[in-house]
């Protein structure tokens, strides 16, 4: 692991990865703080949790702290990024990781389950954001990733809220690359397919593993891999790009 020295918060390499707390988020806050990052855990509700992945990083030498804020409610994010703001110099990582679903089919689906989905990744990829990239734009330098979905890119039945969602944020993610391309900040997205997590815990692991041509689930670790490279300077000449990860589906 990289140890980060730095004694003065000013100094820091801070990364901020939204719903840090569980799953991949968890596994790419790992990553990144083996990368060298002071890593801001955002989360919900699950304090615990939270806890435990800080636990992980110090155990394994690394720096970082808890930041719960719900990413959907903008004042409740823009306090928090305030704080970050004051207390440090920048963020020169963003990871959109925080992410829900409310399954249905859409004949049947209630307004709050589309919206509880579309406010959570899309309005809280805006209200993370586009404050972080104003500060961006100022350091001249950063990188964003943002976690979609195999789901974003082919559709699926039963998340037609879920699909929007992570198919706008492909669209806005290369939108915003093409933007901030010029000032040195990179924006790429990774599309994950079955990830073992508390989110897919309930669903038929058999019948999952025969639509996958690796014939298995994957790992948070293999997801958040790709997320810390392209994050790292060896990704320096990729941006606006979708990566998948999903053991070969289509
Ligand atoms: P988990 O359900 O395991 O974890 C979700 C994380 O998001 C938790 O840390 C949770 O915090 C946080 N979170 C949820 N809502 C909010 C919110 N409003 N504000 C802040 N934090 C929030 O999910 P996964 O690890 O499986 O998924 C991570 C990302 O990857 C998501 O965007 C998901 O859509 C995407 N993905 C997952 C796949 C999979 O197969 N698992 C496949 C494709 C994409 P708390 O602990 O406090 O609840």
């Amino acid at each position: 692991m990289k140890k980060n020295n730095r004694t003065h918060t000013k100094d820091l390499a801070v990364a901020l990865v939204t719903g840090g707390s569980r799953g991949i988020g968890r596994a790419i806050c790992r990553e990144l703080a083996q990368a060298g990052y002071y890593v801001m855990i955002n989360y919900r509700s699950n304090e615990t949790a939270a806890a435990q992945t800080l636990e992980m990083i110090k155990d394994a030498g690394g720096a970082g702290e808890t930041k719960p804020f719900d990413v959907a409610d903008s004042r409740a994010t823009q306090t928090a990024l305030k704080d970050i703001f004051s207390r440090f110099a920048g963020v020169q990582v963003l990871v959109n990781n925080a992410g829900i679903t409310a399954d249905g089919l859409f004949a049947l689906m209630t307004e709050a389950e589309w919206d509880s989905v579309l406010n959570t990744h899309l309005k809280g990829f805006f209200n993370v954001t586009r404050p972080i990239i104003e500060k961006m734009v100022n350091q001249r330098s950063g990188s964003i990733v943002t976690l979609s979905s195999l789901s974003g890119l082919t559709g699926h039945r039963g998340q037609a809220n879920y699909s929007a969602a992570k198919a706008g944020l492909i669209g806005t993610s290369r939108s915003i690359a093409a933007e901030v391309a010029r000032l040195g900040i990179r924006v790429n997205v990774v599309a994950p397919g079955w990830i073992q997590t508390e989110m897919t815990q309930d669903l038929p692991r058999d019948a999952i593993k025969q639509m996958i041509p690796m014939a298995r689930v994957g790992r948070p670790e293999e997801v958040a891999k790709v997320v810390r490279f392209l994050c790292s300077e060896d990704a320096s000449y990729i941006t606006g790009q979708v990566l998948s990860v999903n053991g070969g589906m289509y």
